[in-house]
């Protein structure tokens, strides 16, 4: 029983779990490219197909160091983002309607498949029958990043999720993995200067603002 005084701790930071040998993507590539190539109809307008991840994207971006970018179909991409059926190449074949919705290629790889055969939900609320796709898609942008599944059932990493449920926000051990992975600096700095803006110095004290000074400093010299 002697896990027992650390078993909150273990709740509170080491629920999400990186992919084996901890891929991620080097410092330097902090500002990836996308786009879309499928082998079989895609769900709906492409217009929306890309609205849809590009609320995923920024879901992420909110909350580390990394900026998403749409290309074109003929660029070369960071990540690929596609539909198919069944077998389609990979060694990783669809099941059709049901289990496996999609699989992503986490870091450096940074392929995105969603599985055709499912019934997708864009922009507005899923069916009972329909999977919702930009709960997907942030979670498949988790795996290209680094993440793997989370025993955190609240968390986007959880491995499974239901049919006609939405899950688009990231819940703090999502937020932390990725932070863990990355070191979250920059983005904590972008989300306090957001929040505070320019009532920071009038409305803190001197402590506040100097550790915010520090917090700088430190970021400057990684
Ligand atoms: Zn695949
Ligand atoms: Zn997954």
């Amino acid at each position: 029983m002697l896990q027992i005084p650390y078993l909150n701790q273990w709740r509170s930071f080491q629920i999400f779990y990186y992919k084996k040998g901890n891929p991620k993507w080097p410092p330097e590539r902090h500002h990836l490219t996308y786009n879309f190539k499928s082998s079989a109809n895609v769900p709906g307008s492409n217009q929306d197909i890309s609205a849809v991840c590009s609320r995923a994207f920024k879901t992420w971006s909110e909350v580390t160091n990394f900026t998403f970018e749409e290309v074109g179909e003929n660029a070369k991409a960071d990540i690929v983002i596609g539909f198919h059926h069944g077998d389609h190449g990979d060694g990783l074949p669809f099941d059709g309607p049901k289990g496996v919705v999609a699989h992503a290629f986490t870091a450096v790889d940074g392929r995105i498949h969603y599985d055709a055969d499912e019934k997708w939900s864009l922009l507005k609320d899923p069916a009972r029958d329909e999977m919702d796709l930009e709960t997907i898609a942030v979670h498949e942008v988790g795996h290209v990043i680094g993440l793997d599944h989370s025993s955190e059932k609240e968390s986007v990493m959880f491995a499974t999720i239901g049919f006609g449920t939405i899950k688009r926000k990231l819940h703090s051990d999502d937020v932390q993995g990725a932070r863990d992975l990355y070191g979250g600096e920059k983005a904590l700095l972008r989300t306090i200067k957001e929040g505070v803006g320019k009532k920071w110095s009038e409305d803190m004290g001197s402590a506040w603002s100097e550790a915010y000074d520090q917090l700088a400093a430190a970021i400057r010299l990684r």
